[in-house]
């Protein structure tokens, strides 16, 4: 049986409403990195957790903290999504950190089927982010 934690990219959760439906929906259909595994390995998913934002001058400490959401419920094995594949700039060191510091746990990027290459995935997230929205801003401003 292999214990699975996924790591998201906060962008896509908290700030574009991903509920990660992709990566489970491929983690049920062992589609995407989940095909990777033997057909007869049971697959456990243990937890999701999204990034803790990126990391400023603290490198990949907020993320240590965070980790042990999933390090500490004895996963084998945490997935990068896919988003974090696509637009992370820092996964690589992200993936250095995790692995020095919890060398009994693998590491995969990615999680579902890529449906489109990573750059028209990032054109794509580039134009949800800067399409006009509504904040706080402009219900103080009374221009809502
Ligand atoms: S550090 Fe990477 S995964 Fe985390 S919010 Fe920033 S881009 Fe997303």
């Amino acid at each position: 049986m292999a214990r699975i934690g996924i790591l998201t990219c906060s962008n896509a959760t908290q700030d574009l409403g991903c509920s990660s439906v992709s990566c489970l929906a491929d983690f049920r259909k062992r589609k995407g990195t989940f095909a990777e595994y033997p057909e007869s390995e049971r697959l456990t998913l243990v937890g999701i957790i999204s990034c803790p934002g990126c990391p400023t001058l603290t490198g990949p400490d907020k993320l240590l903290q965070r980790i042990r959401a999933l390090t500490e419920f004895k996963v084998d094995t945490i997935h990068f999504s896919y988003c974090m594949k696509a637009l992370c700039p820092f996964k690589d060191k992200y993936r250095q950190a995790l692995e020095e510091a919890f060398p009994d746990v693998k590491i995969v990027i990615g999680t579902h089927q890529e449906h489109v290459t990573p750059e028209e995935y990032r054109a794509r997230v580039k134009k949800l982010f800067r399409q006009p929205r509504k904040t706080m801003v402009d219900l103080i401003l009374d221009k809502d």
